[in-house]
C-alpha cells in the first residue's frame, strides 16, 4: 500500500520535512540536478501493515506497522525497526531518509530504510511481542531479502526481536541469517554489534576532543537515555577518560558534577531497571539533564528533544547526536548562533549500521570475525569518516551537519544518475 507524503506545514516541520529540508539545502550548495532532488523528497516504497494480535488476556489488539524504503541506488535497503508509541509513518519515513544519507556518508553499500510499530513494548509480555514481531515479519517479508532489504534493531527492539524476525522469514524462505543484523551471536550475529553504536559515538567524541586540543579527562559529558546506545556510550567514554556527570532514562535522571562511577551504575541498573535512585548522585529530570552544566551533551534516546524552547539554555559547547534527529531545525539555528557545535546523527550513531554491514558480510561468507577485528575495523571506519567530515567543514566553512549531507548527497546523487533512476 502506497501512502502519500504528509502535506508540508511552514511553521513546524514534521520529522521527514526536517530531513528533506536539510537535503534540499545541501542540494543547493552542490547544484544538484533537480530531478535527483525530487526523487529523494519521497520514499521509493512505503508499506503499511495491519497487525492483529491476540493479547494474553484474550482480547484482540490491532497494531499499525510500517516499513519505508527510501532510496536503494547504492545497495539493498538497510535500517532498524522501532517499537515505540510515537513510531508513526512520518517518523519512520524521516528515519529511512536519514539511513540513506548515513550509509552513503559511511560509504557502506546500502540504501536507506526504516521500520516501526506503534506500540509500547514495556507494557507487553514476551509472548505478545513475539506474536507481534512474527505477524509484522510475515506482512513485510515480500519486500525483504538479503539483497533487497535487511532490518536491524532500533529503539524498543533488540537481538531477541531479530531472532524472531529471522525465524519468521525463514519459515517461508529457508534458513537465512543474513536477512537481519543485530541477531544473537548464537544465530550468526556479529561480535561487538551490541556495543557498536556506543563505540562509534565514543570514538567520534574522542576524535572531536583531539581536534579541539582537549584531553577527554577534561571533558564532562551528560547522556540522555541508558538503553543500548546511551549505556555503551557511557561505558566506553568512561574507559577513554571522559567524566560522566549526568545520565537519565524514561523514569528520570541522576547527576554528580564530580563524576558518576559507570561500573557501579551498571550494577545498580541491573537490579533496579533504571538509573533513578543510584546512590551518590542527586535526582534530576530529563529536562534538567539537557540543560545541565557539562561540556558535551549526548542525547541518546528520543528525537526532537532539543527545540527552540530549551536550546538557549543548553550549557554544553558540543551536542553529540547519538539518537536520531534529537535536534530540531530551529534548535540547530540557535546552536549555530550560540556557536554550540552539533555533531550530526548521520555520523555519530553510524557505528551500529557499520557493524551491521560487517555482520551481513560475515553471514554471506559464512565466516565469523573475532571481536578485536570488529572493533578495530569499526574504529578505523569511524575515524576515517570523522576525518573526512572535518576536512570538508574546514574546506567549505559549513556546519558539521551540512558537510555530512554534502558528502552523502554527492554519493547518492552520483549513484542515482549512474543507475539511470532519473
Ligand atoms: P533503547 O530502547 O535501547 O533505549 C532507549 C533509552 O531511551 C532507554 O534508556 C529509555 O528509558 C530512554 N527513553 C525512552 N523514552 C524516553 C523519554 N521520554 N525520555 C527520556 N528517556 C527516554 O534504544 P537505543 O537502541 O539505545 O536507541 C536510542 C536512540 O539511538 C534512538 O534514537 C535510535 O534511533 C538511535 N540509534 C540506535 C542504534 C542502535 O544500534 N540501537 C543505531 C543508531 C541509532
Amino acid at each position: 500500500m502506497v501512502i502519500q507524503a504528509a502535506p508540508p506545514t511552514a511553521d513546524k516541520p514534521s520529522p521527514s520535512e526536517s530531513v528533506i529540508g536539510a537535503m534540499v539545502e545541501s542540494a543547493g550548495r552542490l547544484k544538484l540536478d533537480h530531478e535527483v532532488v525530487d526523487l529523494l523528497r519521497t520514499a521509493w516504497r512505503e508499506f503499511h501493515a495491519q497487525l492483529p494480535v491476540r493479547m494474553d488476556n484474550g482480547s484482540l489488539r490491532i497494531f499499525e506497522g510500517y516499513r519505508v524504503q527510501h532510496n536503494g541506488a547504492r545497495g539493498p535497503y538497510k535500517g532498524g525497526v522501532r517499537y515505540h508509541p510515537q513510531a508513526d509513518l512520518d517518523e519512520v519515513r524521516a528515519l529511512a531518509m536519514l539511513m540513506t544519507y548515513k550509509c552513503a556518508l559511511m560509504d557502506l553499500p546500502f540504501g536507506g530504510a526504516k521500520g516501526g510499530i506503534m506500540c509500547d513494548p514495556t507494557r507487553m509480555s514476551e509472548n505478545e511481542l513475539k506474536v507481534l514481531t512474527r505477524t509484522y515479519t510475515e506482512h513485510i517479508s515480500m519486500i525483504l531479502g538479503i539483497n533487497r532489504d535487511i532490518p536491524a534493531p532500533d529503539m524498543g527492539t533488540n537481538a531477541q526481536t531479530m531472532a524472531w524476525m529471522m525465524d519468521a522469514y525463514g519459515k517461508r524462505n529457508g534458513y537465512t541469517p543474513g536477512i537481519v543484523t543485530g541477531k544473537p551471536v548464537e544465530l550468526g550475529g556479529s561480535y561487538g554489534r551490541d556495543q557498536a553504536t556506543g563505540r562509534g559515538v565514543a570514538t567520534c567524541m574522542r576524535e572531536y576532543a583531539r581536534t579541539e586540543g582537549t584531553n577527554p579527562r577534561e571533558i564532562r559529558i551528560a547522556v540522555q537515555g541508558y538503553g543500548n546506545v546511551g549505556s555503551w556510550t557511557c561505558r566506553l567514554a568512561a574507559e577513554m577518560g571522559f567524566t560522566v556527570v549526568a545520565v537519565s532514562d524514561i523514569r528520570g535522571g541522576i547527576a554528580n558534577p564530580k563524576g558518576i562511577d559507570v561500573a557501579a551504575l551498571d550494577k545498580w541498573f541491573g537490579n533496579a531497571g533504571s538509573v533513578v535512585g543510584f546512590p551518590g548522585a542527586s535526582a534530576i529530570t530529563n529536562e534538567q539533564l539537557l540543560e545541565t552544566d557539562c561540556d558535551y551533551l549526548v542525547p541518546a534516546a528520543l528525537g526532537e528533544v532539543l527545540t527552540a524552547d530549551n536550546a538557549p539554555r543548553v550549557h554544553a559547547r558540543v551536542v553529540v547526536e547519538a539518537a536520531n534527529h534529537p535536534v530540531t531545525p530551529a534548535a540547530d539555528a540557535i546552536f549555530a548562533t550560540r556557536q554550540v557545535v552539533v555533531l550530526p546523527d548521520v555520523l555519530m550513531n553510524a557505528g551500529g549500521v557499520t557493524v551491521s554491514y560487517f555482520e551481513w558480510t560475515q553471514n554471506i561468507q559464512q565466516f565469523r570475525w573475532p571481536l578485536e577485528q570488529v572493533n578495530e575495523e569499526l574504529e578505523a571506519r569511524m575515524k576515517g569518516a570523522f576525518a573526512e567530515l572535518s576536512t570538508r567543514v574546514q574546506k567549505d566553512g559549513t556546519s558539521h551537519r551540512q558537510a555530512a549531507f554534502d558528502i552523502a548527497l554527492e554519493r547518492v546523487g552520483k549513484a542515482i544518475k549512474l543507475r539511470g533512476f532519473v
